[in-house]
């Protein structure tokens, strides 16, 4: 069975490129030089000769635009979020290195640097307007999590951080069509959470944008690092047959999710609550590899038991759109520089143990 996790590097341009960087010739494997460190065996031979990893990944995109990203990435998953299939796109990686830019894109630069959301919301929209027999119905949320505590950014109060509450339905039979084709009778579903009906794509776009300023607000007033946070800004879709006797109903959700940067921060040098936020970090994302590597080998219904995406509040929201006949699309973005080549292997590392399955 294909793999319904997608994994795809991309890099950002930067001017000190790492030399031992390199592309293979297939396109879809890079090679990464880095020194060993091991400590040396006995002799006090110091063993410093660098050493080639090589990852492969489903596409790897050195200086791709913003549409070619949409087009390789994120086009699909939207396309199944249209037939009935929710679906998940991350970026990930450390700070700096692209993720709000492949998410959001550079709003104050041109047009054709929208990212992802905006270009989903079009594509969503306008696809639906082309097959002409759907009517279709649109809602967003915009979620926040920092410390594992969700914060609600379309709220009237962007500060509050505890009426939110995440609830599991599952074979709830007072629901039997809200579910996601295929993926049986499950919903994760966020009590108290705003979901603001879009009547058009601008409407959509904007409840995006408040989100992200809201966002910036409260970062300000609880003084916490927007790098630090995991965001989730979600597009629930409906979609009635006009005309059509069986007045079938599809809804399904597409989340889009800027993750907080993977860095590791060194104990030693940071305050207290950098020390508290990376900690939750490491955590969510470990719980988010197995609980991809998980729902993709076992399906939605039979998760290995010794997993349970209730361990974090990312992967708990999540847990109906991964896995099963959800698609699920990991970007790893790089920042190729010398400086960061650390951050450049462990980001390969994640993205590599997210994609062999
Ligand atoms: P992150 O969200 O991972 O911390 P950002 O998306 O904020 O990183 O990117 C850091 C900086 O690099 C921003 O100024 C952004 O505009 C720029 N940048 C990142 N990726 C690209 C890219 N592919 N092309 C052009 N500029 C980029
Ligand atoms: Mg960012």
């Amino acid at each position: 069975m294909a793999s319904a996790v997608k994994v795809y590097l991309r890099t950002r341009p930067t001017d000190n490129v790492q030399g031992s960087f390199t592309l293979q010739p297939d396109g879809k494997s890079v090679a990464i030089q880095v020194k060993k460190t091991d400590k040396p065996r006995g002799t006090g031979h110091i063993n410093n000769t660098a050493d080639t990893i090589k990852f492969r990944f489903d596409d790897i995109l050195l200086d791709a635009s913003q549409e070619t990203i949409f087009g390789t990435c994120a086009a699909d998953v939207c396309d199944n979020v249209l037939t009935g299939y929710n679906g998940t796109i991350f970026a990930y990686g450390q700070t700096g290195a692209g993720k709000t830019y492949t998410m959001s894109g550079d709003v104050s630069a041109a047009y054709n640097q929208r990212g992802i959301v905006p270009r989903a919301i079009h594509h969503l929209f306008h696809e639906s307007e082309l097959r002409g027999d759907k009517e279709i119905e649109v809602r967003v949320s915009h979620l926040e999590i920092y410390n594992d505590v969700m914060y609600d950014l379309l709220a009237d109060d962007v500060t509050q951080a505890d009426n939110l509450q995440i609830v599991d339905r599952i074979d709830d039979p007072r629901f039997p069509e809200t579910f996601a084709a295929g993926t049986g009778a499950r919903e994760t579903v966020i009590k108290g959470l705003t979901k603001k009906y879009c009547a058009n794509e601008a409407e959509a776009l904007a409840y995006f944008f408040a989100g992200e300023a809201n966002r910036a607000t409260a970062s300000h007033i609880l003084n916490k690092t927007s790098s630090r946070s995991h965001c989730i800004f979600t597009v629930y879709l409906e979609s009635r047959g006009v005309g059509d006797s069986s007045e079938k109903t599809t809804v399904a959700k597409l989340n889009l999710v800027d993750l907080a940067g993977s860095e590791r921060v060194k104990k030693t040098s940071v305050s207290g609550q950098q020390l508290k936020e990376a900690n939750f970090i490491n955590r969510s994302l470990t719980f988010l590899e197995q609980t991809v590597n998980a729902l993709a080998r076992f399906g939605q219904d039979n998760v290995d038991p010794h997993v349970s995406a209730r361990q974090s509040k990312l992967t708990h929201i999540l847990r109906d759109s991964l896995g099963g006949n959800c698609r699920t699309t990991l970007i790893a973005c790089l920042w190729p520089d010398v400086e960061h080549a650390d951050e450049t292997v462990s980001t390969c590392r994640f993205a590599s143990r997210v994609m062999t399955l």
